[in-house]
């Protein structure tokens, strides 16, 4: 068998152990925090020592941080909430779970690095009733950074609201929601290394009333019904309190791409700042899901576009929006994970050179 490279972080970063220990820890516990009782009072600590923990970590205020199922319903949520009574504006490169939740929404559009135009926001919080929008600190696809504190002042001068999806940036970049200026801002636990199904929208003081998108039993204060995973809150936390960005990433990242480049790739989003873990490799003429597959039959992960849409074989939104024309279904996205070696690297290169040789093979022989 051979040994698995997994340069697929964007998609979920491996578990990090601390945070398997929190977790195993936290299901000892059996209470529900609702309940009054001691042993309820005991999984209630868990949950508050949590929300303490991640707000903390990010610039938030605990009492304005409602946990949620992960980050696509923290998205789902703040535009559910603060775009009530506001026309919805989107960045061209957001998630689907921004897309989904604002399909009426105008559509900002982005530079060939996938950077937001601000003029164009500009333009069109000048013209019209009060907006919300949304606007990603760091795309899952590119890594490109978005302006977002030029944004949400912007957004401020226009009376309107800003939702950030920190989703991809938790923990890999600097990260200070006070600091940022925005009104809302969702976070992920896989994202950071901590389990799957749990995320937190964090919200500015200023968001005083919030309409829940789940009703139920008056959990998170009123703002989320339904009782807590605090096992899975408690591995988030934390994920979340050891994520850090990771010096060597970017060293690790530009080899691969200087390789890549030797071989005819080109690099979405160059030019722009972006994560130092991710890049997205795009091969003229090779479609992206032969290169995944040639890579995976190499014991490579990596994917191709958006990891929830890397079952079916579409072009990317993202790179379309950024005007790469064919290209944008013929990229992969290799993203480094925090326990990223020098030996994924070292195999990654090869591979890579090996994938390129193989698939350009039969298209040189039916040009010959
Ligand atoms: N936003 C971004 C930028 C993402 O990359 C993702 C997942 O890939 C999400 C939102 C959705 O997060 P989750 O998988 O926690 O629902």
């Amino acid at each position: 068998m051979t040994l698995l490279h997994y340069l697929d972080a964007n998609a979920s970063e491996p578990l990090r152990p601390e945070a398997r220990e929190a977790m195993l820890a936290a299901l000892e516990v059996s209470g529900n925090p609702s309940s009054v009782h001691r042993a309820g009072r005991s999984a209630r600590r868990l949950l508050e020592d949590g929300r303490e923990t991640i707000a903390a970590r990010f610039g938030g205020n605990p009492a304005e941080l409602v946990f949620t199922s992960g980050g696509t319903e923290a998205d789902a949520l703040a535009i559910h909430a603060l775009g009530r009574g506001r026309r919805l504006i989107i960045g061209a490169t957001e998630h689907d779970a921004i897309r989904a939740a604002a399909a009426e929404a105008a559509v900002l559009p982005v530079d060939r690095a996938g950077l937001a135009d601000l003029d164009a926001l500009a333009e069109l919080l000048a013209d019209g009733p009060p907006a919300l929008v949304c606007l990603m600190l760091a795309n899952n696809e590119t890594g490109t950074i978005q302006p977002v504190a030029d944004a949400a002042a912007l957004c401020r001068r226009h009376d309107a609201l800003l939702h950030v999806d920190a989703v991809q940036a938790a923990g890999r970049m600097r990260l200070d929601f006070a600091a940022l200026g925005a009104h809302s801002l969702a976070l992920s636990s896989h994202k950071l290394g901590g389990p799957a199904g749990a995320g937190a929208l964090l919200l500015h003081p200023q968001v005083t009333a919030l309409t829940p998108l789940i009703g139920g039993g008056g959990q998170e204060r009123g703002r989320r019904g339904g009782t807590p995973a605090t096992a899975v809150i408690a591995g988030f936390a934390e994920a979340a309190r050891i994520a850090e960005p990771i010096a060597e990433h970017a060293r690790m990242r530009d080899a691969l791409e200087q390789a890549a480049i030797a071989c005819g790739a080109v690099v979405c989003g160059a030019g722009a700042a972006r994560l130092d873990n991710t890049t997205c490799l795009a091969l003229p003429a090779i479609r992206a899901d032969a290169q995944v597959i040639a890579l995976d039959l190499e014991g490579i992960a990596v994917s191709a576009g958006a990891a929830c849409s890397s079952g079916k074989v579409a072009a990317s939104h993202v790179l379309q929006a950024m005007g790469l024309g064919p290209l944008a279904g013929q990229a992969i996205r290799v993203s480094l994970p925090w326990n990223a070696s020098q030996d994924d690297v070292a195999a990654f290169i090869p591979a890579y050179q090996r994938m390129v040789q193989c698939l350009r093979a039969p298209l040189a022989q039916h040009a010959a």
